[in-house]
């Protein structure tokens, strides 16, 4: 896959930690230039790209709020400023607030709505017009398990990345004339940040057929797949999960 997307630029949200930041790196193998976007860890951001630099790439750090349509515009502009291109948007920063349905307050509903499912897209409309000129491009959005099966104490987070996925069949659809496809990843439990803090580990390793989180860099193979492998070209609007066998379709 070496050079699969030399010349090519790939936008991965919240890539300065966890899964975004495996996928920029695997992108970045493959010659992509990237735009590692992050909300607030911007030392780990720019590790992320010192590190893409280090290995002959290229890539710049961009602090965006991707539940926010001006700071998402921004970061759009800069990257055209920069590479003068997209090519792929992986739409991966997202984040949680758990708790029991009776418990959700309001806000907690919004902020997970706001970043998961409203920055999609936020994100997906702005990059879509550059690769409708383009007549080219791929899109990849991650969602969750928890969006196909639900999981209690996720109610928000459950609705949003069930979202994420009618979002994307919808994309599929309108951009599939143009040569731009739309695809989800949807991972069970990856260890990262996200799952660091859950407690009842050996309850959640009981619904995993293979008896073990999964790694960033498992989920970043998927994600590199549909964003440079030419094959991909012709799968467009499918949820895939890499979840070691917890969601079998
Ligand atoms: P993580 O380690 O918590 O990292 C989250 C990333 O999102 C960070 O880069 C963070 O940036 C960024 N971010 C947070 N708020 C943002 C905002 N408002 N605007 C832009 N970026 C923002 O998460 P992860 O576990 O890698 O998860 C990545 C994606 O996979 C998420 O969509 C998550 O829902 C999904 N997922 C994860 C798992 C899992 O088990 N880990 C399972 C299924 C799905 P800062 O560093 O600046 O905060």
């Amino acid at each position: 896959m070496v050079g699969l997307l030399a010349d090519k630029v790939a936008i991965v949200t919240g890539s300065s930690r966890g899964i975004g930041k495996a996928a920029a790196l695997a992108l970045a193998d493959v010659g992509a230039k990237i735009v590692v976007n992050y909300a607030s860890s911007s030392h780990s951001a720019q590790e992320v790209v010192s590190e893409i630099i280090a290995n002959g790439g290229e890539a710049i750090a961009f602090q965006a709020d991707v539940s926010n349509a001006t700071e998402v515009d921004d970061m759009i502009k800069a990257s055209m400023e920069k590479f003068g291109r997209i090519d792929v948007l992986v739409n991966n920063a997202g984040i949680t607030r758990d708790t029991l349905l009776l418990r959700m307050k309001p806000e907690d509903w919004q902020a997970v709505i706001d970043l998961n499912l409203t920055g999609v897209f936020l994100c997906t409309r702005a990059v879509s017009k550059i690769m409708l000129k383009q007549r080219s491009g791929r899109i990849i959005n991650i969602s969750s398990v928890a969006g196909l099966m639900g999981n209690p104490g996720q109610a928000n987070y459950s609705a949003a990345k069930a979202g994420v996925i009618g979002f994307t069949k919808t994309v599929a659809k309108e951009l599939a004339p143009r040569g731009v496809t739309a695809n989800v990843v949807a991972p069970g439990f990856i260890a990262t940040d996200m799952t660091g803090d859950l407690k009842n580990t050996e309850e959640i390793l009981k619904y995993i057929p293979l008896a073990r989180y999964g790694q960033p860099e498992e989920v970043a193979g998927l994600i590199r797949f549909l964003a440079a492998d030419p094959a991909a070209a012709y799968i467009t609007g499918q949820v895939m999960n890499v979840d070691g066998g917890m969601v079998m379709h």
